[in-house]
């Protein structure tokens, strides 16, 4: 069985206070929230953060805000976030990105601050103690070597949050709260292509609230690939919103991706279609550019050069979908699918 390590508790009731510890603590804090990346990371010694940092009783955190645009709590659990109506009528590829994050009793926990502060992952990372210790680990903790790029001075571990390329795609911005302050930052700006240094997020700030733009007038979608239709991390996560015409011509849209770097990151592909209609051919030019950007590398789960060859299948769906294709027998066919 593998056992936490010794760590100091302590349980903040409000986000000045937390952000207060934060600051008093140093590096050798971490904020948790539901726990359900962080603690299992600590069991492996991923992360030895000597002093926890938790959200859980912390006001304010879990508040939602309506009106035009939607401001959601950092510390609503995502259970909580599929739950709200406005999530599931506005904002959808939110509302099927967090439904798709890991399963049910996970999603009671897990939060959305915490998923889209989720640690990358990697084959040669995600192990124990004892099975990293026998390849001399690597250079994310305690090793000099990337397993997956032996030459490469930088981690290429795989960016695996469900729910930042769809809030991407929707145009979101993030709010940072720290002793020095608060700053809002589009959530596409909360990220680098960097396995170890993958937030921009300074690690005194707590997110606190995740504001949406209003909505009236967009479609959104996400489409997710992963091996077990129950419950999986991504491999390819497709984000895409567009507002379009009364006469279906894109006025503005974004499509984003997830899983294929260590960020995820919007793509061209919504400059391609404005202005046009989403015919076949249309859609099929925006998924190749898309696709390209796409740069899987082979650290995950299923083969990376089938996993490039897909991109363009599910881009090509979620654009569908936004056209307002009836894209339900595809959606049941992936998740039963056992690949
Ligand atoms: C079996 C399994 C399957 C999973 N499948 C998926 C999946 O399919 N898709 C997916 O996206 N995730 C998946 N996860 C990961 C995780 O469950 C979710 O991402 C969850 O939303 C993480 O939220 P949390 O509150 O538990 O985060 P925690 O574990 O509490 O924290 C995660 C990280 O975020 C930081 N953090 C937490 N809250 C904040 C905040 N408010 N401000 C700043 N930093 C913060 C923590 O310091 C930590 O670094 C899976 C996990 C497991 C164990
Ligand atoms: S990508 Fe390389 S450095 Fe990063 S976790 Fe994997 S093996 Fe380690």
């Amino acid at each position: 069985m593998m056992r936490l390590p010794w760590f100091r508790y302590r349980a903040p009731r409000s986000i000045a206070e937390a952000a207060r510890i934060l600051a008093d603590e140093g590096p050798a804090a971490m904020l948790v929230a539901g726990g359900t990346d962080l603690l299992p990371n600590m069991k492996r010694r991923q992360q030895v953060p000597q002093t926890l940092v938790s959200l859980r009783n912390v006001a304010g955190m879990r508040g939602t805000n309506g009106g035009d645009a939607l401001s959601l709590g950092g510390g609503l659990t995502l259970n909580q976030v599929v739950g709200i109506d406005a999530v599931r009528e506005r904002y959808r590829g939110l509302w099927q990105a967090a439904t798709q994050v890991a399963t049910v009793h996970l999603r009671n926990m897990g939060t959305l601050g915490g998923n889209l502060c989720l640690d990358t992952r990697c084959n040669y990372y995600d192990q124990n103690y004892e099975w990293r210790q026998a390849i001399d680990f690597c250079l994310k903790k305690d090793g000099q070597t990337c397993w997956v790029a032996t030459a490469s001075k930088r981690c290429v571990a795989v960016s695996s949050t469900d729910c930042a390329p769809a809030l991407i795609a929707l145009g979101a911005r993030v709010r940072l709260v720290s002793t020095a302050g608060e700053r809002d930052v589009p959530v596409a700006d909360l990220y680098r292509n960097d396995g170890i240094d993958y937030l921009t997020r300074r690690r005194d700030e707590i997110l606190t609230e995740v504001v949406l733009p209003e909505a009236s007038g967009w479609r959104s979608c996400y489409w997710k690939l992963r091996r077990r239709g129950a419950f999986d991390f991504p491999v390819l996560g497709v984000a895409a919103a567009a507002r379009l015409a009364g006469d279906g011509t894109v006025e503005e849209a974004r499509v984003a991706l997830g899983a294929v770097a260590s960020y995820p990151f919007l793509t061209k592909g919504g400059d391609l279609l404005a202005g046009k209609r989403l015919t076949d051919d249309v859609i099929a030019e925006a998924a190749r550019s898309v696709a390209s950007r796409a740069k899987p590398m082979d650290n995950t789960d299923f083969d990376v050069y089938w996993r490039k060859h897909v991109v363009p299948e599910f881009v090509g769906y979620a654009l569908r979908e936004i056209r307002g294709d009836d894209m339900t027998a595809v959606r049941m066919r992936i998740a039963r699918q056992a690949l």
